[in-house]
């Protein structure tokens, strides 16, 4: 087994690194692109960003801090 070589995630076929390997980690550019559409698909299915998460309160402006 060739150690240069990681198993695609997902595949498993091992996929060559850069720069021979223009698809890496993906063994092939297939491969990479189903994992681009399983992320989005993911993406598009989540309803809004969760709480807690970093991102609070979008659009509004974080300037006063003496307020009581
Ligand atoms: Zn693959």
């Amino acid at each position: 087994m060739p150690s240069d070589a990681t198993p695609c995630p997902i595949c498993g076929r091992p996929a060559p690194r850069r720069p021979a390997n223009r698809s890496h980690p993906f063994c092939s550019d297939r491969c990479r692109l189903i994992d681009l559409g399983k992320w989005l698909g993911e993406a598009y299915r989540v309803p809004g960003p969760r709480a807690g998460d970093g991102a609070e309160s979008p659009g509004r402006p974080v300037e006063q801090e003496d307020e009581p």
